[in-house]
């Protein structure tokens, strides 16, 4: 599925955000950058160590929950990996609206940064942090929507959701943004 808004594109794919050709590759990672399962591990896997060296040198702190910092992305083809840093859902009075638009806003802040025309984002938070997924999808996509409308660039930002599940979720959000 794609929309367009302005110049710019959303678009919803099923798969495996590895296997993506874009600028930038969005990794959900958690707070420590320490490495995990899921999508994180996908991403270094595929990615191989240079990754894990770059965030322990550049960012022996890690990462605060809602934001992002920026590695190149190893054998991955895309020029950086961002890993951003989604909350972990605890029933929604914890401020986790916020932190999941503001891990979205800062990695498309960061692309702009970046010159990085394209992106491709997994659901940050909706695995192992367990953010349900139409509320997810709701804040991811409204954020990405309002963030390109303002600043026309990046003009692919590609949502890649890891079954139907997540697919048909994001796809119901993005048809009424579309209306
Ligand atoms: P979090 O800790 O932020 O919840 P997870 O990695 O557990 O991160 O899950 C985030 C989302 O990424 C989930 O919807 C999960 O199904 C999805 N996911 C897992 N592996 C991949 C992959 N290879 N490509 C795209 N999405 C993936």
């Amino acid at each position: 599925m794609v929309v367009h808004f302005g110049p710019c594109r959303i678009e919803l794919i099923q798969g495996d955000i590895t296997q993506q050709e874009v600028d930038v590759i969005v990794n959900a990672a958690n707070s420590k950058l320490a490495g995990g399962g899921g999508v994180d591990g996908a991403i270094h896997q595929a990615a191989g160590p240079t990754l894990m060296q770059e965030t322990r040198m550049l960012y022996p702190d890690g990462c605060p929950t809602g934001s992002a910092v920026a590695t190149t992305a190893g054998r991955l083809n895309a020029k950086y990996v961002f890993h951003a840093v989604g909350p972990i859902w605890a029933g929604g009075e914890r401020n986790e609206k916020k932190l999941l638009a503001s891990a979205y806003s800062t990695c498309l802040d960061l692309a702009r940064e970046h010159r990085c025309d394209s992106i491709a984002f997994p659901a940050i938070s909706t695995g192992v942090y367990a953010y349900p997924i139409d509320l997810a999808a709701e804040v991811s996509l409204t954020t990405t929507r309002d963030l390109i409308n303002q600043h026309k660039t990046p003009t692919l930002v590609r949502f890649v959701l890891f079954g139907p599940g997540p697919y048909g979720a994001f796809a119901r959000v993005l048809e009424v943004l579309a209306e």
